[in-house]
């Protein structure tokens, strides 16, 4: 196991941001390869790896998505005092348990599982699909709501997953098309709200984090929201959950003796649990330095060991995964709360 012996240290982003230099505060998803790359990130991991089946599952939900988000329709977005009221406010514009969602997103959930359903021919999700394709919009709605505010109770475990897929496709476009009206003139939607820890555009939780490569992002840390896809900025090495700069420990699978890895040709430490020893939460932590090709949410799905070891050592995971929280019936368990 990793711990963060240079914790204390100022890291060169700290650097950068105490001398005033502008760090892009949001990264807003490319529509063109946001889920396609997913997908092929999951192909990737899913060869050799204990949870094979569910993993080219998501690959193909992952697949569907990409081919829904491309052809989205126009979707009624926030007028410009709306925009000004929540900027106001320190809230994100387009709350995910406020947000009054428009019926495309039920059509888009029917695309999906049309799209999805002739590639399950003999698999177990199959029926979960068909199920859910004849399920009335009332419903779908309730389903909807309970999966957004996490509530448990009365939540369709095999069908959640299908739901989740059709709810991150909507706020996507959302997002995108609410970040497009500025090409008329109107005020920047996106800005920085008063919880640092939720998404500045949707105020969901993130996936993980990712520390990035590129001309001008290279090694800061972003944050990936598990609903819409933005990514926003947080320095590195302060808890994700407190906000604390203290007790950050990081985890990685990569000495754990006996531990079979993945036959990926992955880089072994490219995944990370950003563990915080007063809050006693952790958020995982992806590397494009170590593997250009890390997605938050294709690599946290292919890393529950690490949340169980996490876990042992008495940590409770902070991060959301759609795609995981409920799991279909062959995903893997959920990683077991913290005593
Ligand atoms: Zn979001
Ligand atoms: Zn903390």
């Amino acid at each position: 196991m990793v711990t963060a012996q240079a914790a204390r240290l100022l890291t060169p982003e700290e650097i950068a941001v105490q001398a005033g230099q502008q760090v892009p505060f949001l990264r807003l998803p490319d529509p063109a390869t946001l889920f396609a790359e997913r997908e092929a990130r999951l192909r990737t991991l899913a060869a050799g790896h204990a949870t094979r089946d569910f993993l080219l599952f998501a690959a193909e939900l992952t697949r569907a998505q990409h081919a829904l988000l491309q052809r989205y329709p126009e979707l009624p977005t926030p007028d410009a005092q709306a925009i000004e009221a929540a900027a106001q406010a320190g809230r994100p514009p387009l709350p995910a348990l406020h947000w009054p969602r428009d019926a495309a997103w039920r059509r888009g959930l029917h695309d999906l599982l049309d799209e999805l359903l002739p590639r399950l021919v003999g698999s177990p999700a199959l029926g979960v699909v068909q199920a859910l394709r004849a399920q009335g919009d009332a419903a779908l709605e309730q389903q909807a709501d309970r999966l957004l505010s996490r509530t448990m109770r009365g939540l369709d475990l095999g069908a959640a997953p299908l739901i989740a897929a059709a709810l991150q496709v909507y706020w996507t476009a959302l997002v995108l098309q609410t970040e497009a009206t500025r090409l008329g003139g109107r005020p920047a939607p996106f800005g920085r709200t008063d919880d640092e820890t939720r998404c500045p555009c949707c105020g969901s939780h993130p996936t993980a984090s990712i520390s990035r490569i590129g001309a001008d992002v290279s090694g800061y840390r972003y944050l990936h929201c598990s609903l819409c896809a933005a990514q926003w900025h947080m320095v590195r090495v302060k808890c994700a959950a407190c906000r604390g700069t203290k007790g950050i420990g990081y985890q990685s699978l990569e000495a754990l003796p006996g531990h079979a890895l993945p036959a990926t040709g992955a880089a072994r430490d490219a995944v990370q649990a950003e563990t915080c020893d007063v809050c006693s939460h952790y958020l995982k932590i992806v590397h494009m330095a170590k593997d250009a090709h890390v997605d938050p949410v294709a690599d946290d799905l292919a890393s529950v060991t690490l949340d169980l070891l996490v876990s042992d050592a008495g940590f409770q995971r902070q991060g959301v995964n759609l795609l995981l929280l409920f799991g279909d019936p062959e995903a893997p368990p959920d990683p077991p709360p913290a005593p």
